[in-house]
């Protein structure tokens, strides 16, 4: 897919208040300081389309970006925001878990891994739910330049093995570095045979 636009649409903290076009939507969310921001750019060839921050939970809100006219890309905020107060933390799990519940075009989420990090609770238990809601998703493996091949490898078999104890079959997943554009078409083909049938 080539990318021959990509807009920013609008920002949300309720999902009601999203676009009402009816056309495919992705989803990508994961842990703050995954690479989510960095990914969207890469992706989009874009600099600064997304939010890029070094600080975690700034980005609070459901992001719309509409790309070549045909599709929206949804920047949804980083879960499992560690220095917030208990009681933010339950709004935002409760505003996420809203879009996801509401959302019905969205076609596929992708849930983004640090390539070089065991599986946490926090994952698994994101991708229980949505499992548990019927949700397809994908899994993307970020900064995949921070490894060697030999390490990048053993990393993500026993990731999947981790993964088999909840998932089987395993979902689709993407190896992606921003910094090199590794894994871009890939993942830009697959959508673009989604939104082709
Ligand atoms: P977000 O909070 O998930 O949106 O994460 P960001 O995109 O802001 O990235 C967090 C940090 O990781 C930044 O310092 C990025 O430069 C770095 N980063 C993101 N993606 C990659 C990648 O593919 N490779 C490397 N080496 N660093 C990355």
């Amino acid at each position: 897919m080539k990318i021959k636009s990509a807009e920013f649409v609008m920002s949300n903290s309720n999902v009601i208040n999203a676009p009402k076009e009816r056309i495919p939507e992705y989803a990508f969310i994961g842990r703050s300081n995954v690479g989510k921001s960095s990914l969207i750019n890469m992706l989009m060839e874009r600099k600064d389309l997304a939010k890029t921050s070094g600080k975690p939970g700034k980005t609070q809100l459901i992001n719309h970006f509409k790309i070549n006219d045909e599709w929206f890309l949804v920047d949804l905020p980083g879960y499992g925001y560690a220095q917030t107060s208990k009681k933010k933390r339950t709004i935002f799990q409760y505003f996420i878990e809203n879009y996801f519940k509401e959302r019905e075009q969205l076609v596929c989420t992708f849930v983004l891994i640090d390539s070089r990090h065991n599986p946490q609770k926090i994952d698994l238990e994101f991708m229980q739910f949505l499992g548990e809601n019927q949700l397809p998703f994908c899994i993307v493996f970020t900064k995949s330049d921070k490894l060697s091949a030999n390490q990048l490898e053993k990393q993500l078999t026993s990731y999947k093995k981790e993964l088999l104890n909840f998932w089987e079959p395993l979902p689709t997943s993407f190896i992606t570095s921003s910094e090199t554009g590794f894994g871009r078409k890939e993942f830009l083909d697959f959508i673009d045979n989604i939104n082709k049938n």
